[in-house]
C-alpha cells in the first residue's frame, strides 16, 4: 500500500505529482542510477508508483511531460 507514500525523500527523487487518472497515487522523476533503477534508455526514470511502471528519458523536460500523463508509458494506467 503505497497511495500515500512520500517520495521527497527517496533515494535519487527529483519531483512527483498526483497521477491524474488516480488521485492518491503518484508519478514520480528519479535519477535513475541514484535510485538503483536501469539508465540505459536515459538518465531520468518517470515511475508510476500505482503499477510500478518505469519509463527512461533522456531529456527532464520530456521527463516532466511523462509524468503529467503517464497513461503514454503505463499500460496498466490506461486500464
Ligand atoms: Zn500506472
Amino acid at each position: 500500500m503505497t497511495s500515500r507514500k512520500q517520495h521527497a525523500l527517496d533515494a535519487g527523487y527529483i519531483a512527483e505529482r498526483m497521477n491524474p487518472g488516480h488521485p492518491g497515487h503518484k508519478v514520480v522523476i528519479y535519477n535513475a542510477t541514484e535510485q538503483g533503477l536501469d539508465d540505459n534508455g536515459g538518465r531520468y526514470a518517470v515511475v508510476c508508483d500505482m503499477h510500478g511502471s518505469v519509463c527512461n528519458e533522456t531529456s527532464l523536460p520530456r521527463a516532466r511531460s511523462l509524468m503529467k500523463s503517464p497513461r503514454t508509458f503505463c499500460e496498466e494506467c490506461t486500464l
